[in-house]
């Protein structure tokens, strides 16, 4: 069969339909998981980038905050050492030493302390305001680490002006180099929480300015209760320091929520950024489509499957149908007897299979002697009962499972009789005129004996289907002549065959 032939009728089978129905939407989830997988990879290459690219953005201008801080600080120590600054009457000095950097944006005061933490001179107070200042932690670490260079303190609250503030510092050294004070830059907090307030991170974002021994400087979204507090023990910035630059994904201890994490050194100072943005936002439109997609395609999937299961049975349904038109085909409707056509089938079938095994192989050609008669005097329906009758009779008779009965005729019969010689034929047709003899149709008045056939008897020979057919016939001829109820052989051999066997070997019933 040609490939396209071959394709079609693989259509009409059941289970190539349910293979499509499944394999089609397969397909599909096979397809559509990859263009969803390629999708999240790319939505994950953007998150990451944005994250750079903010935390890049954020990081430069902190740190460039930090260094205006730290500029002013060591113009004001390069100031401060200067001896005829030194020497300067005080309003002299307060001008020297404060110039227009201090109104910055976000800057608090810039202020100069003796050793013993009294503030000098400062750009906002009048001397010596707030009083002494040595509790805060900067004087104490200058005092201690003459080495130190530019200190970040924690955050705290401002006693002058009430507001969160870090202070930058930077000790100022006597002539001898012993500790003679230092000076101070403050910057309030809101200076970072109003910066850091503009960058969209989500609700769920987080964004940490934190020193690198995990003193927390902001945290936003800005909570006062998180200024100053001590986050070196969260494994997320335990990892942030060891790693210093770079991003990974980790749930937050704090709030539990998974987030990817970038993060780096706030240029060189010992300051650490890092930008948080929740894993559940950065997926949330992926997931939305990954959900559309997943539901059209369930009910694709649905659909596909419900249209091959009725295919199916559509088909099961003709191929019943199918099965039952080529049963009733080949079935005598009257009788319940295979008919004919199966007759003239299962008659070649037999001989080439008795040609194979070179078995014999008899038939038989029964017919109901005067059954006209029996129709005129007792109805059709009465005659149709007799055939019914005459069927039973003729099935009865039948011991092997490879012997075969059919309607041949309207009152006639062909029995195929596989693997059986003239002998044995006769034998069994001996049995059905007995049986015959049996049937009885009281209610019609038919007494048992009443009906009567006549039989040709055939034996195969390397005959042909016809030759075969021909030869019964005209030994049920012969019987029919020799006086009916009785049976007759032919010899098989065609042609002059036909003309002996009336004399040959008749068999008479009566
Ligand atoms: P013979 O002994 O020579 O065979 O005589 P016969 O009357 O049996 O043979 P004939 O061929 O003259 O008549 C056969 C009759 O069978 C004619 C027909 O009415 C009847 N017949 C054929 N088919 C059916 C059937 O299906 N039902 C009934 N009731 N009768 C049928
Ligand atoms: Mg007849
Ligand atoms: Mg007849």
């Amino acid at each position: 069969m040609p490939p396209p032939r071959r394709f079609l009728a693989a259509l009409k089978t059941v289970r190539v339909w349910i293979v499509l129905g499944v394999m089609a939407p397969l397909g599909m989830l096979l397809v559509s998981s990859f263009m969803l997988y390629e999708l999240r990879q790319e939505m994950w290459a953007r998150a990451e980038e944005t994250s750079q690219n903010l935390l890049r953005v954020t990081e430069t201008d902190i740190a460039r905050n930090v260094e205006i801080m730290d500029l002013a600080l060591r113009g004001m120590l390069a100031k401060i050492e200067n001896p005829q600054v030194a020497a300067a009457p005080e309003s002299l000095r307060q001008l020297l030493l404060f110039d227009r950097v201090v109104t910055a944006d976000g800057m608090g005061i810039l202020v100069l302390f003796d050793e013993h933490g009294n503030g000098v001179l400062n750009s906002r107070f009048p001397p010596n305001a707030g009083g002494t200042f040595l509790d805060r932690d900067y004087f104490d670490v200058h005092r201690r680490n003459p080495d130190l260079g530019l200190y970040i303190s924690k955050p705290y609250e401002s006693r002058m002006s009430g507001a969160y503030t870090v202070a930058f510092s930077r000790r100022v050294n006597k002539p001898d180099g012993s500790f003679g004070g230092v000076v101070v830059a403050t910057l309030k907090l809101s200076h970072f929480t109003q910066m850091l307030a503009k960058i969209g991170l989500g609700p769920a974002g987080t964004l940490n300015l934190v020193r690198q021994d995990g003193i927390q400087i902001v945290r936003f979204p800005y909570d006062v209760r998180d200024v100053g507090t001590d986050v070196s023990g969260a494994p997320v910035f335990q990892r942030i320091v060891k790693e210093r630059n770079g991003r990974f994904v980790e749930r937050a201890r704090r709030d539990g929520v998974r987030r990817l994490f970038t993060f780096t050194q706030v240029g060189d100072w010992p300051l650490i950024l890092s930008i948080g943005m929740s894993t559940e936002e950065i997926e949330a439109g992926w997931r939305a489509k990954a959900l559309m997609i997943g539901l059209t395609l369930l009910a694709l999937f649905g659909f596909a499957v419900l249209l091959a299961l009725l295919c199916g049975r559509e088909l099961r349904r003709r191929e019943a149908v199918e099965a039952e038109l080529a049963r009733l085909s080949l079935t005598d409707g009257l009788t319940g007897l295979p008919n004919r056509r199966r007759f003239d089938e299962a008659l070649h079938q037999a001989l080439r299979a008795a040609a194979r095994s070179e078995r014999p192989l008899a038939l038989l050609i029964v017919d109901a002697d005067h059954f006209k008669r029996f129709n005129d005097r007792y109805g059709h329906a009465v005659g149709d009962e007799i055939l019914h009758g005459l069927a039973r009779c003729l099935s009865a008779c039948l011991l092997r499972p490879h012997d075969l009965v059919c309607r041949i005729g309207g009152e006639e019969f062909g029995v195929i009789l596989p693997d059986t010689d003239v002998e044995g034929a006769a034998r069994v047709a001996e049995r059905l005129h007995h049986e015959v003899t049996t049937l009885a149709l009281p209610a019609a008045g038919l007494p048992a004996g009443s009906v009567t056939v006549s039989i040709g008897l055939a034996e195969a020979a390397g005959t042909s289907p016809d030759e075969l057919y021909r030869a019964a016939d005209a030994a049920l001829y012969a019987a029919k002549s020799a006086g009916r109820n009785r049976t007759c052989r032919a010899e098989t051999r065609p042609a002059a065959a036909h003309l002996q066997l009336v004399a040959g070997s008749d068999v008479a019933f009566s």
